[in-house]
C-alpha cells in the first residue's frame, strides 16, 4: 500500500502527465506567458461546462472575492453577511475594502450557512450576502437569493471548494455552484477539485456588463490600455495554468467521481462509530467533497487525530477557530458564545484524507483503524 497523503497530486499527474505535459509544453514554445489563447479557450470551456454565460480568470479564488465586491461598489460603511465558518480569505476581502463583516452561524449538519439566522443580519447598510458552499456541497441557495432579493442586496457565492457541485431549485431547475448570485467566484488552488499547478481563480456571472467591469477590475481598472475607468488591480491567470486547467476540466467528472466513490466508502464502512458523526448531503445539493469531513463527539477529536497520525494516516482540523474568534478580527466586538454552531464545529470537525486516487486498500486501512480505534 502506498504512503496514505491528505492531497495526493503527485500520482494524480503521473495518471494523465502525457497530456499535461504537452499542453505545458505548448506554451513554453508559444511563449505567450501571459493572456495567451489557452486563458481564453479555458474560460469558454469552463462557461460550457458551468453554463455560467460570462468567465472571468484571474490570480486566484481571493483575488476573484475581493474583484466581486469592488465591482458591486462596496466599501466603507457597508455591511457584508458570510458565514462565520469559512476559510479566511471570505472574510478579509470584505474588511480589506472596510466593509463590515456580518457573520451569521451554520447548520449542524451541513456546516453551510443558517439561512434561519440570515435575516435577522439585514440592516440598511447590508450591500451583499456571501454564502460558502463549504467542503464542496452548495449552501441552500433558494432561501439566501429571497432574502436578497427581498432586500435588494446582492449575492456573491464563494464556491472555491465546490466547482461542479449542482443545486436543484424547487421549480426542478439544476444550477451549479457560483452560477447562482449575481457573481460567483472560484479557486483553482492545486489541492482544489480543479486545481492548476500554481495559483489559479475565476469569476462567474450571467450579467454581460458586469461581466465586463470585473474583467477590467482585475486589468488595473481598464478597458482600453492606459485608460483606467476603475480603481483596479492586476489579477490574471498564467497562461501555463490555464493550459493545465484545460486537460483537468476534462478531466473533472471523473476526478469528482473518484472522490465520490472515496465518500461513499467512507459513509458505508464508518456508519456504525457512535462517536463520529458523518456529513450530511441535502436533497436539493450533490456534494463533491472537496473534503470528507465528520464530526468526532464526545470530546475526542485531538486524540483521534494523534492516533491516526500514530497509523500513519493524516487528517486536517478544517477549520480551528472560526473567523469571529480570530484576533485579527477581534476588532469587530464578536465574542464567545455568540456564534455557538460555529465555535462547536471548529472543536469537533476533522477531515480525512480525499482526493483522487485513494486505492481501496488505503480507504479499507483508513476505516479498519477508525472503527477500531481504542477511544
Ligand atoms: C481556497 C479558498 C479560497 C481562496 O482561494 P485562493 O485561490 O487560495 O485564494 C476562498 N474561499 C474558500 C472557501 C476556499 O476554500
Amino acid at each position: 500500500m502506498n504512503p496514505i497523503q491528505m492531497v495526493d497530486l503527485k500520482s494524480q499527474y503521473l495518471r494523465i502527465k502525457p497530456e499535461l505535459d504537452a499542453a505545458i509544453q505548448h506554451v513554453l514554445d508559444s511563449t505567450a506567458f501571459i493572456q495567451g489563447s489557452p486563458v481564453f479557450e479555458f474560460e469558454q470551456q469552463l462557461s460550457q461546462y458551468t453554463g455560467s454565460k460570462c468567465v472571468i480568470s484571474c490570480g486566484n479564488g481571493t483575488d476573484a472575492l475581493m474583484a466581486a465586491l469592488l465591482a458591486l461598489g462596496i466599501g466603507k460603511g457597508d455591511e457584508v453577511i458570510t458565514p462565520a465558518f469559512t476559510f479566511v480569505s471570505t472574510v478579509e476581502v470584505i474588511a480589506l475594502l472596510g466593509a463590515t463583516p456580518v457573520f451569521v452561524d451554520v447548520c449542524e449538519d451541513t456546516f453551510n450557512m443558517d439561512v434561519h439566522a440570515l435575516e435577522k443580519a439585514i440592516t440598511a447598510k447590508t450591500k451583499a450576502i456571501l454564502p460558502v458552499h463549504l467542503y464542496g456541497q452548495c449552501a441552500d441557495m433558494e432561501p439566501v437569493l429571497n432574502v436578497a432579493k427581498k432586500h435588494n442586496v446582492k449575492v456573491i457565492e464563494d464556491a472555491c471548494q465546490a466547482v461542479g457541485a449542482k443545486y436543484t431549485f424547487p421549480d426542478g431547475t439544476v444550477k451549479l455552484a457560483g452560477t447562482m448570485g449575481d457573481i460567483g467566484c472560484l479557486s483553482f488552488f492545486p489541492s482544489k477539485n480543479l486545481g492548476c499547478y500554481g495559483d489559479g481563480g475565476a469569476l462567474m456571472t450571467q450579467d454581460a456588463d458586469l461581466a465586463e467591469r470585473l474583467r477590467a477590475i482585475c486589468k488595473h481598472g481598464s478597458k482600453v490600455k492606459y485608460h483606467h475607468q476603475y480603481v483596479g488591480f492586476n489579477s490574471r491567470l498564467d497562461t501555463i495554468q490555464a493550459a493545465v486547467l484545460q486537460v483537468k476540466l476534462h478531466h473533472l467528472d471523473g476526478f469528482l467521481n473518484a472522490r465520490k466513490s472515496a465518500a461513499y466508502y467512507y459513509y458505508k464502512a464508518l456508519k456504525n462509530v457512535n462517536w463520529i458523526e458523518l456529513p450530511e448531503i441535502k436533497q436539493n445539493t450533490t456534494h463533491t467533497f472537496h473534503q470528507f469531513t465528520l464530526k468526532v463527539k464526545e470530546g475526542k477529536r485531538e486524540a483521534l487525530k494523534q492516533y491516526l497520525s500514530e497509523k500513519s494516516i493524516p487528517s486536517m482540523v478544517y477549520y480551528p477557530v472560526p473567523a469571529h474568534l480570530q484576533p485579527a478580527y477581534h476588532f469587530l466586538g464578536y465574542q464567545e458564545g455568540d456564534l455557538p454552531v460555529s465555535e462547536q464545529h471548529s472543536k469537533e470537525v476533522l477531515s480525512l484524507p480525499m482526493h483522487t486516487e485513494l486505492s481501496e486498500d488505503q480507504l479499507q486501512y483508513i476505516c479498519q483503524t477508525i472503527v477500531n480505534c481504542p477511544l
